[in-house]
């Protein structure tokens, strides 16, 4: 996705994949200051440790506590920032929904649900009940994002759940259910006309959480745009070039074409 834009724009640079040991982590950092780098992206699980090695970290992501890319600056410093929240935040524009003074649910507590709270928070959102299978990791997550907004939280089995789905404007999937589960992580059944519901997972791109919404008539955004438009941010923040999503979409689109298994 990030080399396929690259070459659409002529810029002489390619997206490398590196294994790390975690003893190399600072190794890494030192050689990504050098001259001929643009900038990084982190995964799992050095998001929270590639803070510690960094010249900045921008507000977003020391709200969320976790880093997932970075930019060289022309004088070596990094610095690091978070665009799975501003890629959620431009794929839930792309649906025309508005979050603003609406309800929220999220059903899910690791990386990808905290920087999914802060960005509806900060997008200005009445409200966001957490749900989660383990009950502590929803009360934690409310609790540290609580100074940004309304937060509740509960289990998957909570009342205030099915209460909180029966009015929210959008509902967000951010658990690995429908990824390594052929499962639903909430039901759409109550969720009022008109909401958005927004899974994370992108493989496989149709889930049965997808699947459902859609057969309801909602409307429905899966987790291809938010990684699309996290590219994008990436990809803008390196080079100072825009809309790169068209570009993303087509590479993602032909690999999974590539990775369809034959007959
Ligand atoms: P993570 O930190 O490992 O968190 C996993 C979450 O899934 C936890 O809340 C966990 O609950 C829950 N979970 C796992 N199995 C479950 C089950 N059988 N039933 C109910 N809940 C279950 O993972 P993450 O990094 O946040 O990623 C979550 C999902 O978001 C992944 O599918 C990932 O691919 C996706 N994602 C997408 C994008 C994108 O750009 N589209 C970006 C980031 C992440 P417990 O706390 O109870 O274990």
């Amino acid at each position: 996705m990030q080399n396929a834009a690259f070459a659409a724009h002529g810029i002489n640079a390619t997206y490398e994949l590196r294994p790390i040991n975690p003893d190399d982590v600072g190794a890494f950092f030192s050689e990504a200051r050098g001259p001929d780098w643009l900038g990084f992206g982190v995964t799992a699980p050095y998001k929270q440790v590639a803070m510690s090695y960094l010249d900045e970290v921008e507000p977003g992501a020391a709200a969320i506590g976790a880093v997932n890319n970075g930019v060289r600056r022309d004088d070596g410093a990094l610095v690091g920032f978070n665009t799975d929240a501003s890629g959620f935040v431009s794929a839930v524009k792309s649906t025309g929904v508005s979050v603003a003074g609406r309800r929220a649910v999220v059903v899910g507590a690791g990386g990808a649900a905290r920087a999914v709270v802060w960005a509806l928070l900060d997008a200005g959102v009445e409200s966001v009940f957490v749900a989660n299978r383990t009950l502590e990791r929803a009360r934690g997550l409310a609790e540290s994002l609580s100074q940004y907004g309304d937060v509740g939280s509960g289990s998957l089995d909570d009342p205030k759940l099915t209460a909180a789905l029966g009015s929210a404007a959008i509902a967000v999937n951010a658990t690995t259910v429908g990824m390594t589960t052929d499962t639903v992580a909430f039901d759409v059944a109550g969720l009022p006309k008109g909401a958005l519901v927004f899974d994370l997972v992108y493989v496989p791109p149709i889930t049965p959480l997808v699947r459902a919404a859609t057969a309801r008539g909602l409307q429905v955004c899966n987790g291809m745009e938010m990684l699309v438009r996290q590219g994008e941010v990436a990809f803008e923040r390196w080079t100072g070039i825009s809309n790169t999503a068209g570009v993303m979409r087509d590479a993602i689109d032909a690999w999974l074409a590539d990775s369809e298994p034959e007959g």
